[in-house]
């Protein structure tokens, strides 16, 4: 029996790998636009700001607010005990910039809309660090 709950594994590619394996650094990256500094998320072939093809993966603060939740209540995925909460989260550095992810270390009833929130991994394989949150106090 494993000690950690089961995850589906995401598809590493060329094109999200910097997402995948920054955990490996304790990293958060997205695609960044070298001409006008937009993060670029999910991952796509050109800015969707300015439409340069011009960009990198650049690491950000790891920091991020809650936008919304829902507690899972289901079983939905063997091994992966509920009650546990879905979250989308907004990164400090660009609020349009949002991750379907899991709240973790966290109370339910401390759960609160806009709370500062910052990323922990959970380390999947060799190669794949799912990005979590938890609360980052005030
Ligand atoms: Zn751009």
């Amino acid at each position: 029996m494993s000690e950690k709950p089961f995850r589906i594994k995401p598809a590493v590619t060329d094109e999200n790998e910097h997402f995948w394996q920054g955990g490996a650094d304790g990293e958060l990256r997205f695609l960044r636009c070298k001409a006008c500094r937009s993060y670029i998320h999910p991952p796509a072939p050109i800015c969707g700001e300015c439409l340069t093809k011009d960009y990198a993966p650049e690491a950000v603060s790891g920091r991020a607010r809650l936008v919304t939740y829902t507690v899972n209540h289901q079983p939905w995925i063997p091994g992966f005990d509920p009650p546990y909460v879905i979250a989308i989260v907004e990164i400090e550095e660009q609020p349009s910039v949002r991750l379907t992810t899991n709240l973790v270390n966290c109370e339910i009833d401390d759960i609160a809309i806009g709370m500062p929130l910052r990323v922990v991994f959970e380390q999947l394989d060799d190669e794949t660090y799912l990005p979590l949150f938890e609360p980052a106090g005030e």
